[in-house]
């Protein structure tokens, strides 16, 4: 009667979800002071009082069928000029209006990426740990998503085990920098080898692989590091940018494309994108927030509470014994569990009301994900529990 794919993954709770709703569970019974919630992703720093102020003149000023009404899909034309004028000034590209898909954020870009590129047998490649939602976006489209398994000294890349996981059928690969659940910042040597392969895959394979860039927190990358921007290294990418993060806007829906004119068959991968998004009932991102982005574009992220957060609890971890790569961008800190078992161990630390996620979710069993997108007096409160969680492993 209903596919039952779709009402798997319409009623199957994501973990991440159902740690959060057991969190509010908690909440009701002891408090929220006394809840540690480090399960979700969702930005604690204000939206900034600029895209408020603009929101709003554009409200007062402009014809409401100006603000309100149906945009081609791509995107009104001036904000898309202005999205590229942006983008060409921090990264010496050479974008246009053309080159730019304006998208309901990241998670769309993505999917309708996916879309675009799809042919019958195709694989798309993540490396763990990766956002678990690739997955079912990857399926949607027909394709199959192969893994790359993580490498936890400092959650760069495997390369043998990148290279031997790309075959005749691949068609993309994800790169997810600053990197959610791990904070790993992929380095420019990273970047320069992940093209590198790909260009050399594509030639002995006599097609090209994709690079699908998904950049939700590029903005958020801490002193000492800089993210590359992968079209300067590599042909065949496409940028999926949102400004969920960047400017606090996750429920606006609002992000983009980017295609560079170097991408093979511009015109095809174009136009494959504007049909993706047409028959995944995309119409057009929505207006009032085209527009803000339109006048905003060039401003600056705040992350000093990203900062703030990820330097103070990475500090109390590894007092507390944990082993933990040190966070390099986006708010998210990535350690070992104490016992092999990542759910069990998350689960023990229900007992202290620290709500974790366990790595399995993302590819990377024996972790678990602390999303730092909190108060900082949640987090200082936490500090000790943290340690009690850790005594308990050392009877
Ligand atoms: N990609 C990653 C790695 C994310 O963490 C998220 C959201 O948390 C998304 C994509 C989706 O972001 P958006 O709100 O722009 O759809």
């Amino acid at each position: 009667m209903v596919s039952q794919k779709m009402y798997e993954l319409g009623t199957k709770k994501s973990t991440i979800r159902a740690i959060f709703e057991f969190g509010r569970k908690r909440a009701a019974e002891v408090g929220e002071e006394n809840i540690y919630d480090f399960s979700l992703g969702n930005p604690n720093v204000p939206t900034p009082d600029f895209i408020r102020d603009t929101a709003i003149d554009i409200l007062k000023t402009m014809e409401p069928d100006k603000i309100h009404g149906y945009t081609v899909a791509p995107g009104n034309p001036a904000v898309r000029a202005s999205i590229a004028r942006s983008i060409n000034k921090r990264f010496g590209t050479d974008f246009e209006g053309k080159n730019i898909f304006l998208t309901s954020g990241a998670a769309a870009a993505i999917t309708i990426c996916f879309k675009a590129l799809f042919e019958e047998g195709d694989e798309y490649i993540a490396f763990a740990p990766f956002f678990p939602e690739y997955r079912p976006f990857v399926e949607s489209v027909g394709g199959k998503l192969v893994v790359v398994p993580p490498n936890p000294a400092d959650w760069q890349i495997d390369f043998d085990a990148f290279a031997s996981r790309i075959t005749e059928h691949t068609k993309a690969v994800i790169v997810n920098s600053p990197n959610n659940p791990s904070g790993a910042v992929y380095s420019e040597a990273t970047i320069q080898r992940i093209a590198d392969t790909l260009r050399a895959k594509e030639k002995a394979y006599g097609h090209p692989i994709f690079l699908v860039s998904d950049e939700p927190y590029r903005e958020i990358a801490y002193d000492g590091f800089t993210v590359p921007y992968i079209p300067n290294y590599y042909e065949n990418t496409l940028v999926c940018y949102s400004y969920s993060k960047s400017f606090s806007l996750p429920g606006e829906r609002i992000g983009y494309i980017a295609v560079p004119n170097k991408v093979a068959d511009f015109g095809k991968v174009f136009g494959a994108i504007a049909g993706a998004a047409r028959v995944l009932t995309h119409v057009n991102a929505p207006s009032l927030w085209q527009l803000v982005i339109g006048r905003c574009a060039d401003r600056p992220s705040n992350i000093e509470k990203y900062v703030e957060n990820g330097q103070l609890l990475y500090r109390g971890l590894i007092d507390a014994g944990f082993e933990c790569v040190q966070p390099q961008g986006a708010f998210y800190l990535f350690p070992k569990a104490l016992e092999s078992d990542d759910e069990a161990f998350c689960e023990h630390a229900k007992k202290y009301d620290l709500l974790l996620v366990p790595g399995k979710d993302f590819g990377a069993p024996g972790y678990f994900r602390v999303a730092y997108c909190i108060k900082t007096e949640t987090i200082k409160k936490s500090l000790p529990l943290f340690k009690k969680l850790a005594e308990d492993y050392k009877k």
